[in-house]
């Protein structure tokens, strides 16, 4: 999920002495907010009016909203590496995503920005897994599209980075010797937000995120907590800290956002590989790049399609699935999955996205609250699936809601809900299934928007 707000690094890796320097500023049982002044980083502190306000309670009051904190803040995580090794079930299972997921979310990914080593690094390990498969390359140079990261919609006199990055696109090709000609499109985006040049304590910062968003609500469209809230919080270390030492982390793992997709696309591009019975349309996988910085990637692929665009039938798309528990969303749970777009072009795609969660063993509660006209969250105008619906083509967006380690340190793979990631990832699969099953595409029955239009959600 794009907020515009992420940075970019200048350096090739956080220090290890830096983190230690850092560190040696924590003490023990003080309040988080003296924690958090030592630890913050300098360069972000401006972006943030909420957190200036918190710990800087002396400048100007102003009402301030949890989720540019969020933006504000970078970090690392020392979480335990999974073990890359030992082999995929063919299946959708658990397991799978869970080692995926730690993979790809680790570390040594870097925040995975685009046009970073650490990106690539990622994309490494998707390219790997599609080739042990055998799934048929879709890009131009292989599995690769290049893409240039210049917003599409960048403002006039806005400072345009020339560097490069790349979508990967792959094709499991349909078993119907006529409809293998149409797609349905499945995609998710493999960039995050980097990391930034000065490390936080993580548990301090969670404690924090998470004491204010509670004092919201945990309610995605509250106006954000108050200085009078966010000055009220106060968190006592010491318990942590008698679990285990502070825990320097700088690396923005963007394990739910959007590695969660990216590996529920894996997952289902290894399902269908491994399946001998085909769907008859063609499934056009696409891990598009850079979605953090405008919807980049995906703008691109529908802009340069690599396969024919009037024979993409519908897109299927999956960003942030792995959270959304009553802990973390207001009205949230184990069945709890946010739905926006397919009745925004095709009454019939939204009721064959519904029908196929009743078939569900047990069904998903399907929430459809962000995708009002004017929804003041936007969230239909913030993740690649846009790209595709500019140009007609039916979409669904699947997503477990914002969260407060949303564009994080501590958006990390040991809080991801992952039974209820695993019942997603298969929902969607089926939904993809059923739909390059039918013997029509999904009718469109809307006005199809301007392809060079601005977003209206
Ligand atoms: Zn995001």
């Amino acid at each position: 999920m794009a907020s515009g707000c992420g940075g970019w690094p200048d350096e090739e890796m956080v220090a290890k002495d830096m983190f230690k320097a850092i560190s040696a500023q924590v003490g023990r049982g003080i309040l988080l907010r003296q924690i958090m002044v030592p630890l913050l980083p300098r360069s972000v502190v401006p972006q943030s009016r909420a957190f200036r306000q918190f710990v800087f309670p002396t400048a100007p009051l102003a009402l301030c909203c949890l989720s540019i904190v969020a933006c504000a803040q970078q970090g690392n995580g020392s979480r335990s590496r999974a073990a890359a090794t030992g082999r995929y079930s063919p299946a959708i299972t658990e397991a799978d995503l869970r080692k995926r997921l730690f993979i790809f979310a680790d570390d040594s990914m870097q925040g995975r920005e685009a046009g970073t080593v650490g990106h690539e690094k990622a994309l490494t390990y998707i390219v790997g897994e599609l080739t042990r498969l055998g799934v048929k390359p879709a890009g131009e140079n292989g599995y690769y599209q290049r893409v240039p990261l210049v917003p599409r919609r960048a403002p006039a006199g806005a400072r345009v980075d020339t560097s490069w990055s790349r979508n990967v696109i792959a094709v499991i090709e349909g078993s119907d010797p006529t409809l293998k000609t149409e797609y349905v499109a499945l995609g998710a985006h493999s960039d995050h937000v980097g990391f930034a040049r000065r490390a936080v304590d993580h548990d301090s910062m969670r404690a924090f995120l998470r004491a204010g968003w509670e004092a919201i609500g945990r309610d995605a469209n509250a106006r954000g907590a108050s200085p009078d809230q966010l000055a009220a919080i106060r968190v006592n270390m010491d318990s942590l800290r008698k679990i285990r030492p502070s825990r320097r982390d700088s690396i923005n793992n963007g394990a739910d956002d959007d590695g969660s997709g990216s590996m529920a696309l894996l997952e289902i591009a290894e399902a269908f590989a491994t399946n001998g019975t085909k769907p008859k349309r063609s499934l056009l996988l696409v891990w598009h790049t850079a979605e953090e910085k405008g919807l980049v990637g995906a703008a691109w692929f529908t802009d340069n399609p690599t396969v024919d665009r009037n024979k993409i039938v519908a897109q299927i798309n999956i960003d942030m699935i792995g959270r959304g528990s009553a802990r973390d969303v207001k009205g949230g749970g184990d069945d709890f999955l946010t739905v926006l777009g397919p009745k925004r072009l095709s009454s019939q795609f939204d009721q064959w996205v519904r029908d196929v969660n009743d078939k569900q063993p047990r069904p998903l509660k399907l929430d459809y609250e962000f995708d009002g006209d004017g929804h003041p969250q936007q969230f239909y105008c913030r993740s690649d699936h846009y790209e595709y619906a500019r140009y007609g083509i039916p979409i669904a967006f699947f997503f477990t809601s914002i969260h407060e380690d949303y564009h994080q340190v501590t958006d990390e793979p040991q809080y991801i809900e992952y039974p209820k990631y695993t019942r997603i990832t298969q929902y969607l699969y089926d939904v993809a299934a059923f739909t390059a099953n039918q013997p029509q595409a999904p009718m469109v029955d809307k006005p199809k928007p301007d392809p060079a239009g601005t977003c209206r959600q």
